[in-house]
């Protein structure tokens, strides 16, 4: 029979990683990590691209210079990761039309209050509806309908992922965001943080409690432990398991559950949404685009919502780079993926033209992820429902008997981000470890009791 280990946890994203190390830490050191792929850091990833190191997965750490320490900024500090500071407000006073000419910034300022003030009004008839008060007439937002509006309406839903205010992420840790802009990438931070607990040499996780290409498929759960098998055919045993595969991923079949999971667990995971967000890397002889720290980000208005709308140079991090990163999501994002590169570099090129003339050289090089397709991942992150209510975000994360479930989706506050995956890896550690000792307090009065 398998050997048995106190706690397996299934993948080395952050989440598993943080929740790895909360366990080592307070003595809990016969652990197992599963993870699917072949390295460490999930969607943490990055490639060299061009001759730098592009992130495909997360690219910024979001909420720095607020009233709380962001961890995840603490982490980078303390890893001497390369960051620069990034400002995508200026993004809406560069929009283009599809003749090329800049949309005066008053009327840019204009669509963007329309926008945040539809936005507010949808809200509230979401809060009305909320209230089964729908016999009342409520005023209806208007719909973005014009190029420009439609620009603008992408960025603050699809691009900053803005619920309307408060924004935990923001109020918490503060409204600045900066790039990670290091060679080593952003998983560097990784490393470091695993270089506490786990054996590393030369910036590898060496430890053999860390098993990579073992993609998990089956979970036989009881009260008396946890049965993982592998597709590999491998097995594994344990008290406990944390479970930290995505959002999208839960809602695939890549892992069957035996006892099947509860209806309340399943119901939860189908509730929350799976946003795809897609960064494609061009690589350029050289620069044609205006340059400095204002002209970071450029949009281009087109009369398809989400269409190659927004864009960013990569000069502010690695200048003369001549990189350029457009940024698609959800229907586009499965679109691109589904095509070959050589399509989806087509359609970059004819709204570059567009946008800056039909001289401009065509890009030597592109990159596409492909978040969407990837079994181990299914999506980029996950979307709670404008109006949650605390009951779903309890199922999200409740266990199931001894399955213990983590990651970036399970943070109520912070769901999305980084550090969202970092607390909850941290969360989820100390609510086993809570479980463990509780356990064995039983196990020691129980010889009273009988
Ligand atoms: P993951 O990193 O997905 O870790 C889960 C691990 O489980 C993976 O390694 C996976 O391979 C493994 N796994 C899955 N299934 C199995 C299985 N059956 N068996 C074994 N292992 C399995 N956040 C920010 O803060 N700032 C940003 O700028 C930002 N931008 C983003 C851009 C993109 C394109 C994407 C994709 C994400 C972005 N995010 C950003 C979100 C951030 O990357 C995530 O919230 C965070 O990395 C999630 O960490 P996690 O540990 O919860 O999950």
């Amino acid at each position: 029979s398998p050997a048995r280990s106190s706690v397996i946890i299934v993948g080395a994203g952050i989440a598993g990683l943080s929740a790895a190390k909360v366990l080592v830490k307070n003595g809990v050191e016969d652990i197992i990590i599963l993870e699917a792929s072949g390295r460490v850091g999930g969607r943490i990833r990055k490639q060299e691209f061009g001759g730098v190191s592009v992130e495909l997965g997360a690219g910024w750490i979001a909420g720095v210079g607020g009233p709380k320490i962001n961890p995840v900024w603490d982490l980078a500090q303390q890893s001497r990761l390369r960051t620069c500071f990034s400002d995508y407000s200026n993004a809406r006073y560069n929009i283009y039309d599809p003749s090329g000419k800049i949309f005066p910034s008053g009327m840019a300022a204009d669509s963007y209050n329309k926008a945040v003030e539809s936005a507010i009004q949808k809200l509230k008839n979401e809060e009305r509806k909320d209230g089964l008060d729908e016999t009342k007439k409520m005023d209806q937002p208007c719909n973005p309908e014009t190029p420009i509006e439609l620009a603008i309406d992408f960025i603050l839903h699809d691009f900053e992922m803005a619920e309307v205010e408060p924004i935990s992420t923001y109020v918490d840790f503060g409204e600045k965001e900066f790039l990670v802009a290091d060679e080593r990438g952003y998983e560097h931070l990784l490393y470091k943080m695993a270089e506490n607990f786990l054996f590393t040499s030369d910036g590898e996780i060496s430890d053999s409690r860390l098993k990579l290409n073992k993609v998990v498929r089956e979970l036989q759960h009881s009260r008396n432990g946890v049965l993982v098998t592998t597709e590999d055919d491998c097995t594994y045993e344990a008290n406990y398991l944390i479970l930290s595969a995505s959002i999208g991923v839960l809602q695939s079949d890549l892992i069957s559950f035996k006892p099947p999971l509860p209806r309340w667990k399943l119901e939860a995971i189908e509730e929350l949404d799976v946003i795809v967000y897609t960064k494609i890397f061009l690589k350029f002889p050289y620069k044609f685009w205006p340059g400095g720290a204002e002209k970071e980000f450029f949009m281009y208005a087109h009369e398809r919502r989400g269409y190659y709308t927004f864009w960013q140079h990569m000069e502010n991090a690695y200048p003369g780079s001549n990189i350029l990163v457009v940024t698609l999501t959800n229907g586009e994002s499965k679109r691109v993926e589904a095509q070959s590169d050589q399509e989806t570099l087509k359609e970059a090129m004819d709204v570059l033209r567009n946008m800056f003339g039909p001289n401009i050289p065509d890009a030597s090089d592109i990159l596409v992820p492909r978040w969407w397709s990837n079994r181990f991942q299914r999506g980029s992150y996950s979307n709670y429902p404008i109006y949650v209510n605390q009951q779903l975000v309890d199922n999200i994360k409740a266990p199931v008997g001894r399955i213990f479930f983590t990651g970036e989706h399970t943070s109520e506050k912070f769901n999305g981000y980084v550090h969202g995956g970092y607390l909850s890896g941290i969360d989820t550690g100390e609510a086993l470890l809570e479980e463990i000792k509780e356990s064995e307090r039983k196990k020691l009065i129980q010889p009273f009791l009988v």
